[in-house]
């Protein structure tokens, strides 16, 4: 499954000014393989090839679309083990987590395939003439999709599968730190029947360059970003001069509040799949953890023995847990903020220390007794450590949950619905996880308020973003 090249039009090839980037396996640091450096010519190449497609993908029949998409999903299921390795191979996460994440992309392409025949309009009387209001659906044009490194599969499907279903033709410039998956999607989907020119994927190291290139470009109507927000503040300054149609799934910084009356175990379960999923690497990620303060030692003995049984190493071999991150720069990162934390008062009740070995590892860690100065608050900690506090008050803790940036995901446990129903609506997010410690799915919208972003991905929801509305006003 091993594609290195730019995908343009249907056809491999390599940069236009031959130049490469070299891809690391991040449990051994070596060399996994040298991909395609696509420049700023090849990125007009992408959209030309895209616009000569538009027109005809965008005539066919919804149906046609939704059977294309149907059979990518039973491709991609059947090629998930493929998948899952090379996801663990590019990224680090752990067998398991590549293959819970080679399966939800998977569904990207089931739900669109279901969602592709359902673009639906209205008709009304205007209120005053009695006209007709006709509205409709149309594909908004072509679309340039930019993803990052902690699903390398997932966040691509997200947006691939909406945008062919509303019938737009796509560039997608994958993650320079994980380009290999989105390259070997492209066989698949070639096979399930999308035309040359549809989908376009262009691996670049000159990420700035090259997508700032094609927001110039008049034909552009979308920007789909997942990544940092500090990239999508300058994607949308980017697409203000063309007036592009933006989507921005963003950085996130999640409270996780363990209610007195919460069922423990459950809770404990929630938080290891609110923080461990992805090793911590996920936007979704629980970051601020909050447990009343009656609980907290009950609580915390329950986290910090799951905590203690996982297993870390290659996420190739066999009872791992815990991968390597992504990258040196996400692991030092990850242990400034442990040390950060230390430094001012946290106590270490597991982990805590790197590990002297080959890969970019870091223990699952958890601290209590996190200073309101410590900086893992603040920013996204993007690794396996669990940072605790404590309140004891209802409204005090949705004030501090609230107290951030962003506002992509919070989770709460309590056995109170009332009171669960009541906080969540008060949480100033844009998902919350009620007795959950995972929101993810295809079928629901995925996204932030905020600075975590713009617009929503899955659900209805997803496919709009690739539309825009036209009323017809007439008379009959
Ligand atoms: P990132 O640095 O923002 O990079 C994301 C993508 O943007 C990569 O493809 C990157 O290319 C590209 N990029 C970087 N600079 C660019 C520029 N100036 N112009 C155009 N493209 C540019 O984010 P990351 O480190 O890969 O991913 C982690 C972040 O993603 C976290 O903040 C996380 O919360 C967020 N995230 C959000 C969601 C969500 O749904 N809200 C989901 C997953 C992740 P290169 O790789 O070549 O630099």
């Amino acid at each position: 499954m091993k594609h290195t090249q730019l995908y343009i039009g249907g056809q491999w090839r390599d940069a236009s000014d031959g130049g490469t980037f070299e891809v690391l396996n991040p449990a051994d640091e070596q060399v996994l393989a040298t991909v395609a450096s696509g420049t700023v010519e090849d990125a007009k190449a992408a959209l030309e090839a895209a616009d000569g497609a538009f027109a005809e993908w965008r005539a066919r029949t919804p149906r046609d679309r939704a059977e294309i998409l149907r059979k990518a999903f039973e491709l991609f299921t059947a090629n998930l083990d493929e998948f899952a390795k090379l996801i663990t191979l590019e990224n680090g996460k752990a067998s398991a987590d590549a293959m819970a994440e080679a399966k939800y992309s998977a569904e990207f392409f089931r739900w669109y395939a279901e969602e592709a025949v359902r673009a639906e309009g209205q008709i009304g009387m205007a209120p005053a003439s009695g006209a007709r209001i006709v509205v409709h659906h149309k594909p908004a044009g072509i679309a340039v999709l930019v993803t990052p490194w902690n699903f390398p599969a997932a966040m691509g499907t997200r947006k691939i599968a909406p945008a062919l279903a509303a019938g737009c033709p796509v560039v997608i410039k994958p993650a320079s730190e994980t380009p290999l998956t989105m390259l070997a999607l492209m066989p698949i989907l070639e096979e399930a029947g999308v035309p040359p020119g549809v989908v376009n994927v262009l691996p670049s190291r000159s990420s700035g360059a090259v997508v700032g290139a094609m927001l110039e470009d008049m034909r552009v109507r979308v920007v789909s970003f997942t990544g940092s927000t500090e990239v999508g503040r300058k994607l949308l300054h980017a697409a203000a001069d063309n007036v592009i149609k933006p989507a921005m799934e963003l950085g996130g910084n999640a409270p996780f509040i363990v209610f007195e009356d919460a069922d423990l175990d459950a809770a404990a379960d929630g938080l290891m799949l609110a923080k461990m999923r992805n090793i911590g690497e996920a936007c979704t990620a629980a970051n601020r953890i909050y447990v009343h303060e009656k609980v907290e030692e009950a609580f915390v003995s329950k986290y910090t023995d799951r905590m203690a049984a996982l297993k870390m190493g290659n996420g190739l071999d066999d009872g791992i847990d815990v991968g390597p991150l992504v990258n040196a720069e996400t692991r030092d990162k990850v242990a400034h903020f442990v040390d950060d934390a230390v430094a001012k008062g946290a106590k270490v009740r597991l982990g805590g220390q790197r590990p002297n070995v080959k890969g970019f590892f870091y223990p699952p860690t958890v601290l209590t007794a996190v200073p309101d100065d410590a900086e893992c608050l603040k920013d996204e900690i993007f690794g396996p450590v669990a940072a605790i506090q404590t309140f004891n008050d209802e409204a005090e803790i949705i004030r501090r949950s609230n107290d951030t940036i962003y506002g992509l995901v919070a989770y709460l446990y309590t056995g109170d619905l009332k009171r669960g129903l009541r906080v969540s609506e008060a949480l100033e997010f844009g998902m919350v996880g009620l007795n959950r410690g995972l929101v993810s799915d295809p079928a629901a919208p995925f996204g932030g308020v905020k600075q975590s972003g713009l617009g929503r991905e899955g659900g209805k929801e997803g496919m709009l973003e690739f539309m825009e509305a036209q009323y017809i006003s007439t008379n009959w």
